[in-house]
Parts: structure tokens; C-alpha cells; sequence
């Protein structure tokens, strides 16, 4: 491909230096478990995000869990959650011990909002412990709206933050307005370590001590476990090469985002596709996917002429979780009409810090040509 989706192996050429100076620092230390460099990153992480506390796992399908079960979430709460997501989201869920609720998108935004949660909260068998909302391609969720509803109904809410690490609400980041924010590290999301790695964030304290607590065995000191926890530490290679990253992540926010404008500049009087709303505040997407939408008849068709011109896509994601086999018999909104046909229609084109004005152009020439 000469257009690839997101283009890793460039993005870390010039790191290259970098990784290989913060690679010696953990193995002159010795110290690859726990230690400095995860003290380090978390530290500058918290600051980057504006919460008082960040505690690093081992990924962010863990951070969902260890999050949860540290609020006490577990057997006979119901958690809501949106089922266009990638499937850790319910997967969690379950994990904790907990039943997940699916909730409808706004077809606009292809987040949740708080007229999908108000409707989910009525219909659900009992009232719910919890809700995850998922910042989706980048995208914050309109979080005052939410935190509001929440509030007043009593529930718990989480933010899944895996693709929307820098998106801010009024200067606010995501991760900030919950009671716990959890964040992927995975290499492909707009901060992503060279494997796997995550992280929680909370405003409280002792609930910050408690994930600290579950990710490492219960332990409070050496063999002294002050309850049944597990191990999900964030290693230290990892926050080593992360902490590298995170300098840089201010400004790949930015050109994701004037990449994103390029593409709607580009596209928005394109026939036959369809672009998301625009985001309420420019600071508010940070575009971890451009998403466009294409009747699902000539979908197919335009990943298989844009792969001919040598143009990466992909579909996030082709079935929502409540239709996955692991999920069918799961508790679900009536309606979820806009979910399905979501993932008939949606198509990630290439996003990366990296991407070029002229790659782009290629892109969009590629898609109107299809169009013709
Ligand atoms: C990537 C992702 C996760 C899971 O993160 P891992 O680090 O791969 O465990 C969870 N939720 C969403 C929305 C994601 O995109």
C-alpha cells in the first residue's frame, strides 16, 4: 500500500534516537517492573490530562475492568454501554462480572448522548449501576449532558477514552469527567506505546489506590496482600518509550485535526458519501479515524477501487457487539436501528500524524473518481 491506514513505521523513524536513549535507561536501571519510569509517565500523563491521578496497566481492556471493579461494580449491575465499539467495551463488562445494557448512537456523531441513555435507562429491566461511554473515532461524547442525566439517575460513569486521548470539552479533557477515565495504549491509537500498555485516570484518591492495589496482586508491601487482586502492571520499557511520545502528542492532536478539515474541505460536495457532523468545538475530535459513510451496496466496491489505487481502509466496525456470537443473547435498547446501519455504511480512511496534504488529496481524488 502506498497509503497506509496509519503509518507506524514512519511515525517512529524519526523516534528511532529516542526510543533507543529511553530503551538504555530502563536496562542500565534494571528496574523493568514498577519503578521510575512508570512513576514518570504517569506523573506526566496526569498533568497532560488535568486529573490528579493516573495509574498505569498492563492495556485498556484491563484499565475498563480494574476501573469497574474498583468502583464495586460487579454481579447484578446492569452497565450501559454503546454497542458500536470495539468489543473490550462489553467485554469488560461481563469480565467484572457485571450484565452490559447496549445503548443506540446519535446518527450524527455515532457517539451516545443523552437522549440514547435517557431511553436505554427506561428500558432496562432495572436501573442501571453504571454507564461507559466511549469518546468513538476521537469524538467527545457531549459530557455535561451526560454527567448531568447521570447524576440526577444515580448511575456511575466511565469513560472509555482508547481512541480520544487530547480531546477536550471547554478546555476539559476526556478522562477528567467520569469517575474513572481508561485509556489504550495500544500502537495504533493516537498515543500508543511499541506494545501493549494502558491506563486509568480519576480525580479520586482512594479510588486511585484501589486500582493501584487490584493491578498488582492486592499488594501493599512485599507479601502483604491486602486484597484479591491480579497482574496488570504497565511496563516499564513501555512507559519508558510512551513517556518519549506523549512530547509530541500536542502536536500530532493538531495535525490529525487539520487533516480532518482537509478531508471535509475536500469532501463535503462528494455524491454518494456522507461526512459526520462536525465537531462542536474544534478541540473536541482528535480524529483517532476520519470516518465517512457510503450506502452499504457500493461500500465494498469503493474499499475494492481505493485497494486497486493502493489506498488502505477500514470499517470500524463491521458488526456492532449485540450482534457478535459472544453477545447475542445480551440485554439490548429496543431500537438500534442507527447502530446497524452504521456498520453497513462507515469507512475509516487514512489518518495519521504524518499523513501529507498530497496523500490526502490522493485519497479524496481516489473517492470522487469512484463517485464519477
Ligand atoms: C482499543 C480499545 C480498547 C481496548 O484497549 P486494549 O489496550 O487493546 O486492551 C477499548 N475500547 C476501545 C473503544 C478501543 O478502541
Amino acid at each position: 500500500m502506498r497509503i497506509r491506514l496509519n503509518n507506524l513505521g514512519r511515525l517512529h523513524a524519526n523516534l528511532k534516537a529516542d526510543f533507543i536513549s529511553a530503551f538504555e535507561r530502563v536496562l542500565d536501571s534494571s528496574a523493568f517492573i514498577q519503578g521510575e519510569e512508570v512513576r514518570r509517565f504517569e506523573n506526566a500523563f496526569s498533568n497532560y490530562i488535568g486529573v490528579e491521578n493516573c495509574v498505569g496497566l498492563a492495556n485498556g481492556t484491563d484499565s475498563l475492568e480494574i476501573g469497574m471493579q474498583a468502583l464495586g461494580i460487579g454481579v447484578q449491575d446492569i452497565v450501559l454501554v454503546p454497542s458500536l465499539t470495539f468489543v473490550a467495551t462489553a467485554e469488560a463488562v461481563v469480565r467484572c462480572g457485571a450484565t452490559p445494557f447496549f445503548v443506540e448512537v446519535d446518527p450524527e456523531t455515532l457517539c451516545v448522548n443523552e437522549e440514547t441513555l435517557r431511553k436505554a435507562i427506561e428500558e432496562s429491566p432495572k436501573p442501571p449501576r453504571a454507564m461507559i461511554v466511549v469518546h468513538l473515532y476521537g469524538r467527545a461524547c457531549p459530557m455535561g449532558e451526560i454527567i448531568r442525566l447521570a447524576t440526577k439517575q444515580n448511575i456511575l460513569v466511565i469513560e472509555d477514552c482508547a481512541q480520544a486521548h487530547g480531546a477536550r470539552l471547554q478546555e476539559k479533557f476526556v478522562g477528567s469527567f467520569g469517575e474513572v477515565g481508561s485509556f489504550s495504549f495500544y500502537p495504533g491509537k493516537n498515543l500508543g506505546a511499541l506494545g501493549d500498555a494502558g491506563a486509568a485516570t480519576t480525580k479520586h484518591r482512594d479510588l486511585a489506590e484501589k486500582i493501584r492495589l487490584l493491578r498488582d496482586h492486592g499488594r501493599s508491601e512485599k507479601y502483604v496482600h491486602q486484597i484479591v487482586g491480579r497482574n496488570s502492571r504497565l511496563d516499564s520499557l513501555q512507559a519508558a518509550f510512551l513517556s518519549e511520545k506523549l512530547k509530541h502528542l500536542p502536536k500530532w492532536t493538531l495535525r490529525r485535526q487539520e487533516i480532518a478539515t482537509l478531508y471535509r474541505t475536500e469532501l463535503q460536495n462528494s455524491k454518494g458519501l456522507q461526512l459526520l457532523a462536525e465537531a462542536v468545538e474544534p478541540q473536541s475530535h482528535v480524529y483517532h479515524q476520519f470516518v465517512i459513510r457510503v450506502q452499504s451496496e457500493r461500500r465494498d466496491e469503493l474499499v475494492k477501487f481505493l485497494s486497486s489505487q493502493e489506498i488502505e481502509t477500514i470499517i470500524h466496525y463491521p458488526l456492532p457487539v449485540h450482534l457478535q456470537p459472544a453477545f447475542q443473547r445480551s440485554l439490548r435498547a429496543k431500537n438500534l436501528d442507527h447502530t446497524e446501519l452504521a456498520a453497513q455504511e462507515v469507512l475509516s480512511l487514512p489518518m495519521d500524524p504524518l499523513l501529507t496534504d498530497k496523500e490526502v488529496l490522493e485519497v479524496t481524488m481516489a473517492v470522487r473518481k469512484f463517485f464519477l
